[in-house]
This record gives C-alpha cells, sequence and structure tokens, in this order.
C-alpha cells in the first residue's frame, strides 16, 4: 500500500497533495505544516502562466497589475502594458485555499506538526510514528528532510526583504535594477503598496536603502526570508531504507535566479512528483522546468555584471515599439521564448550578454 508523506504545507506541498488525491486515496497521503498559520514573506505575484495550472478565487486576488516600469539608476523609465495581467495574491489567502482544499479531499492535515526523524519505513512527526513509502521534502530553503536523508547540497541563497506601506499606486509593477538585484514596488490593494528587495548576503542593507525612497510612508508590516539559488545540478531523489525521497519547491531550488519567484514552478514540478509517484516514473520535473531555471540563472548572472551606465543605456534602447511588444506579450516565467526574441529584434542585447560571459561581477557570482 502507498502512503505519502508530505512535509510543508507551502505552495509545493499542497499543490503536490492535491495532484496526487487525484489517483490516490487521500486517506493514504499525510500534509505535516509546523507552522499553526503558515506566514511566508511572499509578494504573491503570479503570471498568466498560472491560467492553466491553477484556478484561484477572486478574494485571495488583493490586485491586478495591468503593466511594469524599469525605473534605470537616473530615473529613465521603461513602460511596458501586459497584454494578459499579472495578479497578486494575498499570500497566506492563497495557502488558506490550497490547506482548505486538501481538508476538503479528504487529505490528513496535521497542522501544527514538525517532523523529527526519517527511519527505515516511517517517519516520526510529533512523537508520532508514521508509516511511509514515499516522503515529499516541501519544507523550503534548509529542508529539513533533505538534511535528515542526506539530499542537500544546496547553500546559496539570495535575501528578500518586504513591508507592506500605505500609498497610491497606478497598478503598475515598478522595477529597480540598481539596488542589490532588484528592488521592486507592486500594488497592494487600493492605497497599498508592496516595496521589498532581492540581495546577495555580502551585499548589506539593501533593503533599507531601498526604504529611504518611501520615507514618510506608513509602514504596516515588514517580512524577510531566504530564496536559494537554484542549483541544476541538485539532487532531487533518492531512496532512504524503504522509502522513496523526493524534494519540490524552495526545498529542491525551484526558483527563478532572475526574480526569486516559484509558486507557478511549484505547481509545475507538483505535477511531475505526482506522476512519478503514482506511476512509478523517473521524477522528470527537469524536462519541464530544467532549461527555464538555467536560462533564468544565466540571466542573473548577466544582470548582476551590469553597471548604473548600463541600465540606463538599455532601458534606453529597449524603449521602442518592438522590443514592447516581445515584453507585453511573452511570459517571463518562459525566458526560453522571450530571450531569443528579444534578441533577434535588438541586436545591441549580445552586448551585454557577451560582457557576462567576459566581463567580470560589480556584485557577486553565483557560479
Ligand atoms: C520576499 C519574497 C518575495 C517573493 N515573491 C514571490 C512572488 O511574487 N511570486 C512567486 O512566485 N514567488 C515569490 N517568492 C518565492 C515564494 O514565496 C517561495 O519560493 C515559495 O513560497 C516556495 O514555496 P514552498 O512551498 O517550496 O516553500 P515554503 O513556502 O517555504 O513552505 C515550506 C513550509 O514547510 C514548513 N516546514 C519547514 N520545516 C518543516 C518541518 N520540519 N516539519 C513540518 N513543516 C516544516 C514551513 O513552515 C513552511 O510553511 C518570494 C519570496 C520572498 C522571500
Amino acid at each position: 500500500m502507498m502512503n505519502v508523506s508530505i512535509i510543508g504545507g507551502g505552495v509545493a506541498g499542497t499543490s503536490t497533495a492535491l495532484k496526487l488525491a487525484e489517483w490516490v486515496d487521500p486517506k493514504n497521503i499525510i500534509l505535516v505544516e509546523k507552522k499553526p498559520h503558515f506566514k511566508k514573506a511572499c509578494s504573491g505575484i503570479l503570471t498568466y502562466a498560472k491560467d492553466n495550472l491553477i484556478k484561484i478565487p477572486d478574494d485571495v486576488i488583493v490586485s491586478k497589475i495591468t503593466k511594469f516600469k524599469i525605473i534605470s539608476p537616473s530615473n529613465k523609465i521603461l513602460e511596458v502594458n501586459f497584454k494578459r495581467p499579472d495578479v497578486v495574491c494575498e499570500r497566506e489567502k492563497l495557502n488558506e485555499h490550497l490547506t482548505n482544499k486538501c481538508s476538503e479531499k479528504g487529505i490528513i492535515v496535521l497542522q501544527p506538526a514538525t517532523l523529527q526523524e526519517v527511519r527505515a519505513s516511517s517517519i516520526l512527526v510529533n512523537n508520532q510514528e508514521i508509516p511511509t513509502t514515499h516522503l515529499v521534502g516541501a519544507d523550503g530553503f534548509q529542508s529539513t528532510v533533505a538534511k535528515l536523508t542526506g539530499l542537500n547540497t544546496n547553500k546559496k541563497y539570495f535575501v528578500g526583504a518586504k513591508a507592506i506601506i500605505k500609498k497610491e499606486h497606478d497598478d503598475a509593477i515598478e522595477v529597480y535594477p540598481n539596488y542589490g538585484c532588484f528592488a521592486w514596488a507592486v500594488p497592494h490593494g487600493d492605497g497599498f503598496m508592496e516595496v521589498g528587495t532581492m540581495s546577495y548576503p555580502e551585499q548589506g542593507a539593501v533593503f533599507d536603502k531601498f526604504m529611504k525612497r518611501f520615507d514618510g510612508c506608513k509602514i504596516m508590516d515588514k517580512s524577510g526570508a531566504l530564496i536559494p539559488v537554484h542549483n541544476p545540478f541538485v539532487k532531487t531523489y533518492k531512496k532512504h531504507g524503504n522509502i522513496k525521497v523526493y524534494l519540490a519547491g524552495d526545498a529542491a531550488g525551484m526558483v527563478k535566479a532572475t526574480t526569486g519567484g516559484s509558486i507557478i514552478q511549484s505547481f509545475i514540478a507538483s505535477q511531475c512528483l505526482a506522476d512519478s509517484i503514482v506511476f512509478n516514473k523517473n521524477y522528470s520535473w527537469r524536462k519541464k522546468l530544467g532549461l527555464d531555471l538555467a536560462l533564468h540563472l544565466i540571466t542573473r548572472k548577466f544582470l548582476d555584471r551590469l553597471n548604473e551606465q548600463d541600465w540606463d543605456d538599455l532601458v534606453t534602447f529597449l524603449n521602442n515599439a518592438n522590443s514592447k511588444k516581445i515584453l507585453e506579450t511573452e511570459s517571463r516565467d518562459n525566458l526560453k521564448y522571450l530571450l531569443p526574441k528579444l534578441v533577434l529584434k535588438n541586436p545591441r542585447v549580445l552586448k551585454y550578454l557577451f560582457r557576462g560571459v567576459v566581463g567580470s561581477s560589480h556584485t557577486h557570482r553565483i557560479f
């Protein structure tokens, strides 16, 4: 008999549980989450790529984004309208929705409950032994499952920090490329914005520097979290005693190194994982995500090497109808389509790609 234990009740864990329940008796699926109420520092931005993966209830969506602006160091602006809007989800509500769906389906949700040990044919959760044939580590960066089963190879990370502030907006995502890896200001319902930064640990107080732009705005909430740097060679499956062990989501580093986003990637991986468990196939998430995640990693390397003048130049020469059309229509989740089109229409982008290969980083090296 199959007994699946999923550790971590974030998007990766809940979506894997739901996908599995399409084939496996839900009573044989256990979802274990250590926090009494899910809480995660996350902006909850999803591109339209979500439409083929999940139906998000209206009350989970706080804003719809109709355009984005890249604001260069000298305040030059590249403004692009989205053909299909991004949405901003209330992250805790999205998780509540997914967890409730798990309970409705009959999946056993243990919360709050913490994984303590992985044995040969069982796991120990809150001092209770749970027979397990398949164990899913969807327990985030620094995964306990990975540590207890010897799978962990992912050590590099970005620092993510964000705050909700009281500020009017025009339904646009604003991107500031010259704070750490980048900074953002995103609509978060009427009269509120979420502002945040992603940076390398050694870049210091990037978030505090960015917050100075919003001096005088009331801060409603502040939080932060570590974001794994994707490692294309990370091991995400092994046999531990009689248990088949898999990693998914942040635990497996399935994160876009350009933006730190990974919700859509977690949804996609959950389908591959359920497929692997139910039909006893290889865990082939790399077929679906590997190329794009590698492209995001390489793009991050290029972006890290652009200096302030480069960003001013880039924003200026991408400010043409052809480039904007590509940026408007292609999802950022699919760099394998977006990048070649952008280079074909703007061969000058190659100059920056070349610098990415031979130049030296002004920030940090991730390879
Ligand atoms: C500032 C910031 C902004 C972001 N914005 C976006 C965005 O706009 N769009 C996007 O797509 N992504 C975004 N991300 C990334 C996204 O939030 C995460 O990558 C995504 O939530 C990963 O989901 P996960 O389920 O893999 O892990 P997590 O959400 O980290 O969930 C793991 C869960 O496992 C639980 N757990 C850990 N150990 C144990 C244990 N031993 N026993 C039981 N439970 C355990 C934890 O409590 C946690 O709830 C952002 C990240 C940050 C830091």
